[in-house]
């Protein structure tokens, strides 16, 4: 995967840390302004606009910083779940100018045509149950981890309060990636998050990001946060934003 410099000219803006970016797939991109519940929370300013310009060619990856250690962090697996997007937009700002010495790859929308439609699938696909099976997005997304041999993953969801967890919470499973429990660990001390912890990836479920970054060995965490799903409840973004600090902070 060939990453390309960003310059500031690009998003109008002066930023200490280097930025670059890739497409993992160009087959997903969507118009985000289409979908008000989130586009009506989004201040446009350049760097937003710029992140929002690159959705509409594809599901963008960006890169902060070029160190040895390299963590990810992903949100949009469920293009419905709004307030861990929109936190991701926070995150990008914060990454251009705070302190690194671990790079951070971070995909603020896995699929922004589904982000566009407010839908939880993409071409009739859970993405979220699909991981293991080739060519689908969040397949090339696992190869994209394993290719750049990032250190962990996390993925930011959000849950509504009837559904399945229903609380704002941090999953993982013990093996084989024992770590994943440290992570989240870390974060609901931080945050007060609840953990969710399964004995083995891949059970009861199959399929998800986390689980199988985590078959592979790499130590992986779900984060999710309380908001209906296709609208932002008051106060979500700014606890996915909490989470996904804390994610950083464990490193
Ligand atoms: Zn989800």
């Amino acid at each position: 995967m060939k990453f390309n410099k960003v310059l500031t000219s690009e998003i109008d803006e002066n930023f200490n840390n280097s930025l670059e970016m890739s497409y993992i797939s160009r087959e997903s991109g969507g118009y985000i302004a289409k979908n008000h519940n989130i586009f009506d929370t989004i201040p446009l300013n350049s760097i937003n606009k710029f992140i929002l310009r690159n959705a509409l060619f594809g599901t963008a990856i960006y890169k902060f910083g070029d160190f040895k250690d390299k963590v990810m962090v992903i949100s949009g697996v469920h293009g419905n779940e709004l307030s861990s997007q929109r936190a991701s937009l926070l995150l990008f700002e914060y990454l251009l100018n705070f302190p690194l010495d671990t790079s951070v790859y971070l995909i603020p929308f896995v699929a922004p045509n589904s982000t566009m439609n407010n839908t939880r699938r993409f071409n009739s696909k859970d993405l979220n149950r699909s991981t293991y099976i080739k060519g689908s997005l969040t397949n090339c997304i696992l190869n994209t981890i394993k290719d750049l041999k990032i250190d962990a993953v996390a993925d930011f969801h959000t849950t509504a309060l009837n559904s399945n967890p229903g609380i704002e919470s941090i999953f993982c499973s013990k093996e084989p990636s024992l770590e994943s429990i440290k992570i989240a660990e870390h974060i609901a001390s931080e945050t007060g998050s609840k953990t969710i912890i399964n004995d083995k990836a891949g059970f009861p479920f199959k399929g998800a990001v986390e689980d199988e970054s985590n078959l592979e060995g790499i130590p992986a965490i779900t984060c999710e946060v309380v908001s209906p799903f296709g609208s932002i409840k008051k106060g979500s973004i700014e606890r996915s934003f909490l989470q996904m600090k804390s994610f950083l902070s464990y490193f």
